[in-house]
């Protein structure tokens, strides 16, 4: 057996009930380590263990807190390949994917390191004369983080890094598929003066220590990004226990492409933003919605760029493109190429399973044309290198089907016209617009998050983190 990795509760690493092995999605006869998976009785050690740790590290200086998050930082950044390798090898991006995402993380750390330091308040008059009102943000208690497959380092640290830079305690629940990542993170956060019980490791299935993580009496609140379906149930149960909650769900993110787009951008970014990461990112573009002047020369350079792109082993040097992450997923993405040929769309390109010289869980890239707005194609979260084309007649039509949709994450439009760019970043319904590039692709220092049903609650990153993480008092004080 590999190297068995333990949960981390109350600053040891303690032995769950079983061991599952950590499967490379590239080469299925590849373990890369075997995880524990937590028990419902350690779930609750670790919610105590942070409750305990909570007195201490909420009033820590905010010195020390910066210390540790900037360390934290720092090593992930000085072992930026070796932690993206891992996450190739356990989740299937591909290694400088892999790379750039563990040195998001490390970034996002040395982020908050400084956010520590810059918690403001205010102070204001009162309307009544001889009295003076502070306001002031209050780190918020034990917040539980439960997070998916697809980022499997970047998506922890944006929780984790401001959830300790307020001063909160964490237990943290990482995605069963990837726990390599997660335990990783945690091994270099136990090592970095963080006090024993203020972080908390525990892994397993959503349903056996997720669960009762949400509806954990000693949790005040839950930080979850992950599929509208758990959101959903996430968000029923905390109202009925009045914890705060954020959720960061799915996406059918629209690509605009209009008349005067430059085309060789145009399908450049398209197919960066719909195929790259396998197109498992919440924020890829899997409608692409194209005006009627553009249309056939675009869907034929869509094929020719389809052609050239290399699918193979995640760690194969000069790869564009790795494999889906699971079975479940890979059966999921074929399942919808042909729920839309059922519903009559045309498969132009891909759209099948590849076999390569190790066994993985591999798929040529789909292109589907002739679909409607109405198709569950392009109303459902297929998660993989699918894409579908919507032909319309102009830029009104197109914003009017960019906006059909429930969900309202990211939104692009490829256009050399300031009119309709300026028109669709004020009218399009989404929490991110690009212009002129992916809808895939964001900084980690400014607000991310959706609307409709992609999110609920305030957005994540930058400083506006600190809307969760934080509680605000108003203090008053008589002269
Ligand atoms: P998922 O199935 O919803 O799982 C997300 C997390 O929730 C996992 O840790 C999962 O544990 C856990 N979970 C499952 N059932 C639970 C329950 N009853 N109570 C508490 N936790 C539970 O999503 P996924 O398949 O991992 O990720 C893909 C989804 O995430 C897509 O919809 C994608 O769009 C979305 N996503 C959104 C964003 C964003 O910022 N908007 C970013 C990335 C991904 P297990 O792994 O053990 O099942």
């Amino acid at each position: 057996m590999t190297q068995e990795h333990n949960n981390l509760i109350n600053g040891e690493w303690v032995a769950g009930t079983a061991y599952t092995p950590n499967i490379n999605p590239s080469n299925t006869a590849d373990v890369q380590g075997h995880y524990t998976q937590a028990s419902a009785a350690q779930l609750d050690d670790a919610v105590q263990a942070a409750r305990a740790a909570f007195a201490g590290w909420s009033v820590s200086g905010i010195q020390a807190r910066a210390d540790a998050l900037d360390k934290i930082g720092t090593e992930i950044l000085a072992r930026r390949e070796e932690l993206g390798t891992l996450l190739a090898r356990e989740e299937g991006k591909t290694q400088p994917e892999g790379i750039g995402e563990a040195a998001r993380a490390g970034n996002i750390f040395k982020f908050f390191a400084g956010e520590c330091l810059r918690l403001a308040g205010e102070t204001l008059p009162s309307v009544r004369p001889g009295i003076g009102v502070e306001i002031t943000r209050e780190p918020l208690g034990v917040i539980g983080i439960i997070t998916p497959w697809n980022f499997p380092i970047a998506i922890p640290a944006w929780k984790i890094a401001p959830a300790l830079a307020y001063g909160n305690c964490v237990v943290f629940k990482p995605a069963d598929l990837v726990p390599g990542c997660a335990w990783a993170l945690a091994e270099i956060i136990s090592r970095s003066g963080i006090p024993a019980g203020v972080f908390n490791l525990v892994m397993g299935r959503g349903s056996v220590i997720g669960d009762p993580l949400v509806t954990h009496p000693g949790i005040d609140a839950i930080s979850f990004t992950g599929s509208q379906a758990v959101g959903n149930r996430i968000a029923l149960q905390c109202a009925t226990s009045l914890k705060k909650f954020q959720l960061e769900m799915g996406g059918k993110n629209p690509q605009v492409i209009l008349d005067d787009a430059n085309l060789a951008q145009a399908v450049e970014l398209s197919v960066q933003s719909a195929f790259f990461s396998t197109g498992q990112r919440c924020t890829a573009s899997s409608r692409l919605i194209v005006t009627e002047g553009i249309y056939p020369q675009f869907v034929e350079g869509m094929k020719a760029r389809m052609a050239t792109l290399k699918i193979g082993d995640a760690l194969e040097a000069g790869i564009d493109i790795g494999p889906v992450a699971s079975l479940a997923q890979l059966e999921q993405d074929l399942g919808y190429v042909g729920i839309a040929q059922g519903e009559g769309a045309t498969l132009v390109a891909g759209g099948e399973r590849l076999q390569r010289a190790s066994e993985g869980f591999y798929m040529q890239p789909a292109l589907i044309t002739d679909t409607t707005g109405a198709m569950r194609i392009n109303r459902e979260e297929v998660f993989g290198p699918v894409a579908s084309i919507l032909r319309v007649k102009d830029y009104d039509a197109a914003l009017a089907e960019a906006n059909n949709t429930p969900f309202g994450l990211s939104a692009g439009i490829a256009t050399s016209s300031l009119k309709y760019a300026t028109h669709f970043k004020r009218h399009s319904q989404a929490g991110m617009v690009m212009v002129n590039l992916p809808t895939a692709g964001v900084d980690y220092h400014v607000p991310f998050g959706g609307r409709k049903g992609s999110s609920y609650g305030p957005r994540e990153q930058g400083r506006y983190a600190q809307e969760f993480f934080t509680v605000v008092k108003t203090s008053y004080t008589g002269m």
